[in-house]
């Protein structure tokens, strides 16, 4: 036994367990077995099947869950689907208090709910106890807010409806929060699929929605594997799904809910960059690290997997870390001194450790902290593997665990390419005293969320979320309960159709028509790419016919090539995004000085295309002026804001732009649809690429003369046209679009979303009809913020 004169000597920390007695107290009381909880209760899986749920740690199974079919799923939602008119009238101030009433409990269940998490999960106690819990109690205090606050914040907007959740195992009853307060604060009924290592606390958390008498079927779970979570997915009567987990799961989601017009948000994974410059403080970086990478054991999404660090400084830096890293205590989650508990599972622990194994075999330098061999369980050692080649497969896929990799860099620059050469766009950390590096450098990486001098910071006010193969969509805040709302009207709106007249007539062979004949020399509409007005590349043209199905002319007939050749000149009008807002208002401002005076030309186009009157033609072009007004205006108005987060940190919520987004705009009032979509865009920074209807093609060509003489930078603004549908699918398919908007038809919108899911682009697809002249419907808020993904950079300040 280690004598006071010991503990003396080394300092070392004495073992201080938490009883388990408790959670085993619960388990046995539900004979270590759980079903469903549907509608208020708690109910037998219909096949019957169960399956084990272990601790990590002492590998001893905890309890049986049930497995959810295909019966239970339909059960879960039939539920939700009858509690939601209720609930959702309920009004925000009554949801509100069943939000406060959960948190309330949440307090006062924490410990009990910690001890399950660790048990669970693996987790260490201090981390559940002082990091998961607090946060989620803070997440259903945060929301109980906005539901109070629901009808003034969130004006001509409604619940989405009932929504399908499925989350992973590293935070368990965290991700349950995250996802389910937003929901029910907006009025919407839930079915909550946990992750299969994981579903304890989710079970315990459904016994606390009946002691707060939350209504029956407002919040459902349904425990089970990936088939199960693939069944919610594709279950007809679900408005919504949110997903936080692998980005490959992602992947298989977007794909399974293409043909549906189901909102959807995805969370997933990340290689988060830990950027640490010369001028940091140095043992505060590393301390930084320690809360990176082996906080929860590495099994965080934004974990900081990979430290860029500035070769001056990178063998002090190493050495360090090193020893730091000697101090660990691996053991125990249940322990108040492990500082790591248990990987979750063997399977994950046999993949961490041969990817470990692999990258030693090849040679690199890895450095492991202590660990006793323990007598059962999952555990790793925490891991460093020093200078790894930034293309190597440790430097560039999500592992999972408690390992890190690092590399040099020499310049600014240097670190900005680095730190986004990643699929990812998660996360990113970035140390330096000068506050002029680290907002630079802050401004330039591809990452939802950047913590300076921190990491791993946390709260609901701020939205988290990715870039790129991260997912979209945002999780806390304003930006995550637009996750969980519609707007009013379009839940009204028809089903947009676009008329015959508007399809492709491809044909290599102009016709002659007196309407032609009479045109001095032959013209075709070419395309604008890159500020040049360009022929098809296949040489291929298609005629162009009024409403009437008179020929007006011939355009260039688009193809793959013409589409990449825009989105090549689009990144290169990368200056766009870094242009003013002020400036960019004046430049709109000068295109609709010139608009107006192209305005008998376009006048006369508009009449041609849909057979309308002079008057009603005029009425439109004047609205088109009218937009472009609106966007100006708005142009220098686009702010994000400071949120208040954590003591003693600013925490900048910043619009930035997606960078080039592919636009397809429909049929119905071309023009002045084309420019409502196209403007909020270009106004926020983006570079467009516009596929506008292949009827309107001479149209957009004199318009695209309008944009020559005004100062849109070249590359800002590409049109192609040809078959809508073709076009705006490569740009769906390519890698270097950021974000594509279709407004079209319902099975359009399918192909997009599908064509979409090896990128995992943020897709907006909008297939119902639009009154593109009410500007309740056409303009504004929806707009702009379908135009930005929100970056959110926290900054301490004080000593
Ligand atoms: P996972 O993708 O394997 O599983 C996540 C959830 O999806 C589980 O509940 C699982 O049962 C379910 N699932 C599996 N296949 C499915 C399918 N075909 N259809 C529907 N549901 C299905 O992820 P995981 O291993 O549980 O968690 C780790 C991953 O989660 C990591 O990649 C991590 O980065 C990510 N993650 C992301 C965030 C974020 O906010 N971005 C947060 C936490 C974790």
């Amino acid at each position: 036994m280690t004598s006071v004169s010991d503990i003396l000597r080394t300092m070392d920390y004495g073992p201080s367990p938490e009883s388990p007695a408790p959670v085993n107290q619960w388990l046995s009381a539900h004979g270590m077995r759980f079903g469903h909880f549907i509608d208020g209760q708690f109910v037998a899986p219909a096949a019957g099947e169960y399956f084990g749920v272990f601790n990590p740690a002492t590998e001893e199974r905890l309890a049986l869950v049930a497995q959810g079919g295909a019966h239970d799923v339909d059960q879960a939602v039939a539920a939700a689907r009858q509690a939601l008119p209720a609930w959702a009238a309920l009004g925000g101030h009554q949801r509100a208090r069943h939000l406060y009433a959960i948190a309330r409990h949440l307090q006062k269940h924490a410990r009990f709910l910690a001890v399950l998490e660790s048990m669970d999960n693996g987790k260490t106690i201090r981390e559940s106890r002082d990091v998961d819990l607090p946060l989620a109690v803070r997440h259903f205090y945060h929301h109980a807010g906005w539901a109070q606050l629901l009808a003034s914040e969130f004006p001509a907007h409604e619940a989405v409806g009932v929504c399908g959740q499925i989350v992973p195992w590293n935070f368990p009853l965290l991700m349950l929060a995250w996802k389910l307060a937003p929901a029910l604060a907006a009025g919407c009924t839930v079915v909550l699929k946990p992750a299969e290592l994981t579903p304890l606390t989710a079970i315990a958390f459904a016994q606390l929605c009946v002691g707060v008498g939350l209504p029956a079927g407002v919040v459902n779970i349904v425990t089970g594997d990936g088939d199960t979570g693939a069944h919610l997915v594709r279950h007809p009567e679900v408005h919504k799904i949110a997903f936080t987990g692998s980005t490959e799961v992602g992947r298989m989601i977007r794909r399974a809910s293409a043909d549906s017009d189901k909102k959807l948000s995805l969370e997933l994974g990340g290689k988060s960059p830990f950027i640490v410059f010369d001028d940091a403080d140095i043992d505060a970086a590393v301390e930084g690290v320690v809360d990176s990478i082996w906080f929860n054991q590495g099994q965080v999404c934004c974990a900081g997997s990979r430290i860029l660090v500035q070769e001056s400084i990178a063998e002090r830096f190493g050495a360090k870390l090193r020893a730091r890293m000697q101090r660990l205590r691996v053991g125990d989650p249940l322990d108040k001194s492990s500082d790591m508990g248990a990987i979750v599972d063997g399977v994950q622990l046999q993949r961490i450790g041969q990817m470990v194994a692999a990258g030693r075999a090849e040679g690199l330098a890895c450095w492991q902290g202590a660990l006793e061999p323990p007598a059962c369980g999952h555990f790793f050692p925490p891991t460093f593997l020093e200078n790894v080649p930034a293309a190597h497969p440790l430097a560039q896929e999500e592992i999972f665990g408690p390992i890190v990799v690092s590399m040099g860099f020499r310049t600014l620059d240097e670190a900005v390419a680095l730190a986004n050469n990643s699929r990812y766009g998660l996360a990113a950390s970035v140390w330096s005293e000068n506050v002029n590096v680290c907002l630079t450098v802050a401004a330039e990486l591809l990452a939802g969320v950047v913590w300076i001098n921190g990491a791993n910071l946390f709260d609901a006010a701020a939205g988290f979320g990715g870039y790129r193969e991260s997912g979209f969509g945002r999780e806390g805040g304003r930006e995550g309960m637009h996750e969980y709302l519609v707007p009013k009207w379009l839940r009204t709106a028809s089903a947009l159709e676009e008329p015959e007249s508007a399809r492709l007539h491809p044909s290599a062979h102009p016709e002659p028509t007196a309407a032609l004949a009479a045109q001095p020399i032959d013209r075709s509409a070419k395309f604008y790419i890159g500020g040049q007005h360009t022929r098809a590349d296949s040489g291929y043209s298609f005629a162009v016919r009024s409403h009437g199905g008179a020929l007006l002319g011939h355009a260039g007939l688009g193809s793959r090539k013409d589409v990449r050749n825009a989105v090549e000149a689009a990144h290169k009008a990368s200056g766009w995004a870094k242009t003013s807002g002020h400036a960019r208002a004046q430049v709109l401002y000068c295109f609709a000085e010139n608009l107006a005076a192209r305005a008998d030309c376009l006048v006369a186009h508009l009449r041609a295309m849909d057979a309308i009157s002079e008057a009603a033609a005029t009425r439109q072009f004047e609205q088109v002026l009218e937009r472009v007004f609106h966007y100006a205006a708005i142009a220098d108005k686009n702010d994000g804001s400071a949120h208040a987060t954590l003591t003693a940190h600013v925490t900048l919520a910043m619009n930035e732009p997606f960078g080039v987004v592919g636009l397809r705009s429909p049929a119905q009032s071309a023009l002045l649809s084309a420019l409502s979509l196209t403007l909020p865009l270009l106004a926020v920074g983006n570079r467009v690429v516009l596929i506008p209807p292949a009827h309107t093609a001479l149209m957009f060509a004199d318009l695209s003369q309008v944009l020559d003489t005004s100062d849109v930078p070249d590359g800002a603004l590409n049109i192609v046209f040809g078959d809508s549908d073709d076009l705006a699918e490569v740009l769906a398919l390519h890698d270097d679009v950021a974000a594509l908007w279709y407004f079209g038809p319902a099975t359009g919108a399918a192909r997009m979303r599908a064509a979409s899911a090896g990128n995992l682009k943020s897709v907006w697809a909008q297939s119902r009809h639009t009154d593109w002249t009410a500007p309740e419907q056409a303009q504004g808020g929806e707009y702009l913020r379908h135009a930005c993904q929100v970056k959110n950079i926290w900054i301490p300040y004080g000593e």
